[in-house]
């Protein structure tokens, strides 16, 4: 079988592409819209999706379609297959929201500059909330960041899957920097400690949540 396009995922279909243009944390401006607008009409794609994690896929382009689309995009793949961080995502927090606590959008955009596509044992998900309403659905995430009055709360190894896992809280009460600190030492950890395709969650359920916890915060 001939190699994907660039930056494609082959459908159920077997024939046709799925490409997911990188935009940080769901953000978007007028430009890019326009961009995506037209290569949407001109190639006639007929799937334009915002998925669970707040990311744009288009679906459904033939082979032949998807570098031209690229280029006039002028965007970057976003990590949509492999086993590597794959979404960062982030609701508003006080950049936009009354009930925010803490600011997830610059937290965020930290985070995915750093670790976005990073490669790891298995598939990563990153979710930031700005309060305790976790609208970035930070549980169910391999780490999450929950925004509170007295600092970010970090919790690891939560994922939504046929037998859902929820977070273990790791830390709390840091300032940002503290917090994208403590997400270097966690992936440091789960790199070194998880088995090839092992989910945070599960590892930390092998060698215990005290374990992991022992070998993050020393
Ligand atoms: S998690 Fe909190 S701050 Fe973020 S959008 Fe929801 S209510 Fe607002």
């Amino acid at each position: 079988m001939a190699d994907a396009p660039r930056g494609a995922v082959l459908q159920r279909d077997n024939e046709t592409y799925a490409i997911i243009p990188k935009l940080k944390l769901g953000l978007i401006d007028a430009p890019t819209l326009r961009k995506l607008a037209d290569v949407i009409e001109k190639y006639q794609i007929p799937v334009a999706k915002i998925t669970g994690s707040m990311r744009l896929a288009l679906v459904g382009m033939k082979a032949e379609d998807v570098e031209p689309i690229w280029n006039e995009l002028g965007m970057e793949p976003a990590p949509a297959v492999g086993p590597c961080v794959r979404s960062v995502q982030a609701c508003p927090g006080t950049a936009v929201c009354k009930m925010g606590k803490q600011d997830s959008l610059t937290l965020g955009l930290e985070l995915d500059e750093k670790f976005s596509g990073k490669e790891l044992p298995s598939k990563f998900k990153i979710g930031i909330s700005g309060c305790p309403f976790c609208c970035a659905e930070s549980y169910v995430r391999d780490l999450g960041f929950v925004g509170k009055a007295k600092g970010w709360t970090v919790v690891v190894g939560g994922f939504g899957s046929v037998k859902t896992r929820v977070a273990d809280e790791l830390a709390e009460g840091l300032d940002k920097d503290e917090a994208v600190k403590l997400a270097e030492k966690v992936l440091e950890v789960y790199s070194e400690q998880a088995k090839k395709g092992e989910r945070l969650g599960r590892t930390i359920d092998r060698i215990s949540f005290e374990q992991f916890k022992k070998l993050v915060l020393g």
